[in-house]
């Protein structure tokens, strides 16, 4: 099962988050502590994605859309990327490394973060009985949507109904949340940690595996796995959303009615 992060607060790199500490994304490509679900390593490519602070003149929009890097290399083995996460200052981070699903596939574009304009996406899990189980549901999407899938996965396939509800409008924490109770409705038993962000709040959901969080006075990140052996990190509960800003987060249960409309 991949693994992701997200981070928001105070000015830092990416290498001081993914690569430099004791349990960073970096650690958990090659020796991940929970791999509940399948796997070993998370070495089916990787992803980052950053917002950069805008400076004087770059106008209104800058600093909003995040630069985005993917591989389908393991994270260990580009170096290339290591020099840039050196060298980049952020203030709002997420990334994935990728264990891919047996019979999917190895590429760069089925590598979280998935974005569209100031978001960024990542999915940590797995729906069972794909794809056929979750057919109908996709096809609530416009064509056009299913056709420019970044990769036949489920992955890609839930960013894509999450997207769809985003672009409505929808509330993003309630967008989470109702995607993952109409795949878990539909596919019963799937692994749905979902984890979404715009920069400025994080949004994910537990749903079949571990997340944990770490809150100090001005940032806030949430894990999969902790970083560190530090104390400040709490476990997530099962079956929960998770909303943070820095300094804060709020926790809200997630249950699947019991009878679902048809
Ligand atoms: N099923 C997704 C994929 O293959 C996510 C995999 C995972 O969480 N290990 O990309």
């Amino acid at each position: 099962m991949c693994r992701h992060l997200a981070y928001l607060g105070p000015p830092t790199t990416p290498c001081a988050l993914l690569l430099a500490p004791p349990h960073g994304l970096l650690h958990q490509s090659y020796a991940p502590a929970d791999m509940r679900g399948g796997g070993t390593v998370n070495a089916d490519g990787f992803g980052a994605g950053w917002y950069v602070p805008p400076s004087a003149g770059d106008g209104d929009r800058a600093g909003l859309e995040p630069v985005r890097y993917r591989s389908d290399r393991p994270l260990w083995s580009d170096t290339s990327f290591h020099t840039l996460a050196a060298a980049t200052a952020t203030s709002a981070v997420l990334a994935a490394v990728r264990s891919a699903t047996p019979g999917m596939p190895v590429v760069s574009t089925a590598a979280a973060p998935f974005a569209e304009g100031r978001w960024l996406f990542s999915h940590n899990g797995v729906v069972r009985g794909w794809p056929g189980s979750v057919a109908a549901l996709a096809s609530g999407l416009p064509v056009t949507d299913l056709l420019t899938l970044d990769a036949p996965t489920d992955s890609a396939l839930l960013w894509a109904l999450v997207r769809h509800r985003l672009r409505g409008g929808e509330d993003p924490g309630t967008a989470l949340a109702d995607v993952v109770v109409a795949v878990e409705a539909a596919a019963p038993g799937s692994r749905l940690n979902l984890l979404l962000t715009d920069g400025s709040t994080i949004w994910a959901t537990v749903w079949g595996h571990a997340l944990s969080l770490r809150t100090t006075p001005d940032s806030i990140t949430v894990a999969s796995e902790p970083l560190d052996p530090s104390p400040g990190w709490t476990a997530v509960p099962d079956r929960h959303l998770v909303v943070a800003l820095p300094g804060r987060h709020r926790l809200v249960a997630l249950t699947v009615p019991r009878s679902l409309p048809s």
